[in-house]
């Protein structure tokens, strides 16, 4: 996203990259504002929301609403936090409406936002101010006016900027949830995901474990009322910094760390990158 920005704000922009994003490739993320089982309204929540909606529909569908199917008795909490805040939502019988949150499918949108853009496949090895070593067959460096580094999970090790690992899984359903539904696991499109495994230090790779699915499947049946069928497993790393998205490194800036709000947070984290690079702000 970023890259697309500063590409179209005039910029020479050069995606370096293994592959065409890796954990962004969750098929389908929910652009989710109230967070978590305790109604955390996510910090600056308003401003990600109007930059997402500015962002997003230029590229493809985003589909409206997440219902957060939140029990009687918590939902006094909720309302409270709500309160003070911004978001545009519903009380219904069902449970709390979010009709300004909602969800998109990545693969396809990932692909438009490349369009265009003059992107390198290759490995990093190291990086070190503005020059970039390649794992090429001929050893080869770059050297760059500015230095973006969005490499998630797999990159952090070329920084060096701490944080928390957390691998995850999302299961490919054969049915379809246009509406998203969101309360300890979540569906939308063709997705069940959750959170269950526990924070790293460090990344690895993840595939798919059996508890994980067996879990997932319980929080579905808590969340539908039924065990929805799935066709095949997604697997992924989050990487999450204490909210500190945008940080100068040597060289330039990092723009990483978003954890599971990735999708949510990126389109505001990108403008203000380009207004930094504009000396606007
Ligand atoms: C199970 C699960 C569910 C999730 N659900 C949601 C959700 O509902 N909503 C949401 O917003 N987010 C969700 N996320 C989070 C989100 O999908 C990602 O964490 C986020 O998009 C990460 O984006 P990124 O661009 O920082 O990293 P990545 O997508 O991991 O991209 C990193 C890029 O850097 C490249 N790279 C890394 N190292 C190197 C190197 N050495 N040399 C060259 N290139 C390199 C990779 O090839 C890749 O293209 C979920 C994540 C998981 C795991």
């Amino acid at each position: 996203m970023a890259a697309r920005l500063l590409h179209e704000a005039g910029n020479e922009v050069l995606v370096v990259t293994r592959e065409l994003g890796e954990a962004s490739r969750v098929p389908d993320a929910l652009l989710n504002p109230v967070r978590g089982k305790r109604g955390t309204v996510a910090l600056e929540a308003e401003e990600a929301l109007e930059a997402l909606w500015d962002f997003y529909p230029r590229f493809g569908p985003v589909r409206r609403g997440i219902l957060r199917p939140v029990p009687e008795a918590d939902r006094g909490v909720w309302k409270g936090k709500l309160e003070v805040r911004k978001i545009p939502h519903q009380w219904l019988e069902e449970g709390l409406y979010l009709e300004n949150a909602g969800w998109l499918e990545t693969t396809p949108l990932l692909h438009r936002l490349a369009q265009g853009l003059n992107i390198w496949y290759a490995e990093v090895e190291r990086l070190e101010g503005r020059t970039l070593y390649l794992r090429t067959p001929e050893p080869r460096t770059l050297r760059a006016g500015l230095v973006v580094y969005a490499g998630g999970a797999s990159g952090a090790h070329l920084l060096g900027l701490g944080g928390r690992f957390t691998p995850g899984s999302v299961l490919q359903t054969q049915e379809h949830f246009q509406q998203a539904r969101s309360y300890g696991v979540y569906v939308a499109g063709h997705s069940l995901g959750g959170s269950y495994l526990p924070h790293r230090n460090s990344y690895a790779p993840h595939q798919t474990e059996p508890h994980e699915v067996e879990w997932l499947m319980a929080e579905a049946e808590k969340l539908l009322g039924y065990r929805p069928r799935f066709r095949s497993s997604w697997a992924g790393v989050r990487y999450r910094l204490d909210q500190n998205y945008l940080k100068p490194i040597p060289g330039g800036f990092a723009l990483t760390g978003f954890g599971s709000a990735a999708y949510f947070y990126a389109p505001l984290y990108a403008h203000r990158l380009l207004k930094r690079l504009q000396g606007k702000s």
